[in-house]
């Protein structure tokens, strides 16, 4: 429900304009096809993967002998959901049986890494895992005192230094104070500007390295959040970051304030990168686990 309510604006402007191509093309031919082109384009969803997805309608509309337009619709939702399937096992997090997991958080300001971490520690400590927040965002100011709030709101300590300092020496601390604590889930914020990005990709990479050294197989997820409002701006981010660092998988954040919620597919189909958690709201239970079939159902229902 939480997830077709969050998909609302994009399913109206998506499924408003399918329903006025089925009503005005009564029938299967090119100019439908160059309609629903500019449809899927206009959602967001990547010229690249709207190509693919026209070819591939095409094809099967051919052989399957379909000529009318209103049955060519369940074939639409048949193949978005195929282009967003991906084995479970991909979409679900690399959490630790015994011991730590370490999740990293990257991303440029604003996008709601902070909101998203507080969220999802949220969620683990409802899960009834003991849960600790690593303030490696030192540079933007007021980033600490943010991450500060959110632990206070969910109930969960924040290991942090003052502004200014080096991220590296918050991490080797909030490692020890996770191991120390015998903490379940350690979640850390790192700085989010892009202005230099040699700076920002040499400090991650030191932050990672850190984390490795204490914990060899850490961190074990890192996570790249996107705010889903930005459109094709989010995939730049994420073709930058992705050259930078191992991304194991993205947020979706802001998706309930965009009718571009088809910014999914084209993350989905372009880069390779599973989406695991989607942002659907400015409240703490507003994540949700990504899952192909909530979201195509989300787009139709
Ligand atoms: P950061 O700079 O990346 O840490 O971004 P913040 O966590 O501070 O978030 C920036 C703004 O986006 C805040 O006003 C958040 O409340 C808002 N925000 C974050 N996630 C979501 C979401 O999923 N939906 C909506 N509507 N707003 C969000």
């Amino acid at each position: 429900e939480k997830f077709k309510d969050g998909l609302t604006k994009t399913r109206d402007s998506f499924v408003g304009k399918m329903n006025d191509l089925v009503k005005n093309y009564r029938k299967v031919d090119e100019e439908f096809f160059e309609e629903l082109e500019d449809i899927l384009i206009s959602a967001d969803v990547g010229v690249h993967t709207v190509m693919d997805l026209i070819d591939e309608l095409k094809d099967e509309a051919k052989s399957r002998k379909i000529s009318d337009a209103v049955d060519i619709q369940p074939l639409i939702s048949e193949k978005l959901a195929e282009l967003l399937q991906k084995s479970e096992e991909e979409t679900k997090l690399n959490m630790q049986d015994n011991g730590l997991t370490v999740i990293l958080f990257v991303g440029v300001n604003g996008v709601g890494k902070t909101t998203t971490i507080g969220k999802l520690a949220n969620k683990f400590k409802q899960e009834g895992k003991k849960v600790l927040l690593a303030a490696g965002d030192t540079f933007r100011a007021g980033a600490i005192e943010q991450l500060e709030v959110w632990g206070e709101r969910v109930g969960v300590d924040v290991i942090k230094q003052h502004e200014g300092s080096d991220p590296a020496a918050v991490m080797y601390d909030a490692i020890q104070s996770a191991k120390s604590r015998e903490a379940d889930v350690l979640l850390c914020d790192t700085a989010g500007r892009l202005q230099n990005k040699v700076n920002l990709m040499n400090e991650l990479e030191k932050v990672k390295r850190v984390i490795t050294r204490e914990i060899p197989d850490a961190p074990h997820e890192v996570l790249l959040v996107l705010d889903a409002t930005t459109g094709q701006n989010a995939m730049s981010q994420a073709k930058t970051f992705g050259k930078a660092t191992d991304v194991s998988g993205i947020v979706l954040t802001k998706l309930d304030g965009t009718a571009k919620g088809g910014i999914v597919l084209a993350i989905r189909h372009e880069l390779d990168i599973p989406v695991k958690f989607v942002g659907l709201g400015e409240g703490m239970d507003d994540l949700q686990e990504f899952q192909a079939d909530q979201y195509v159902h989300g787009l139709f229902a």
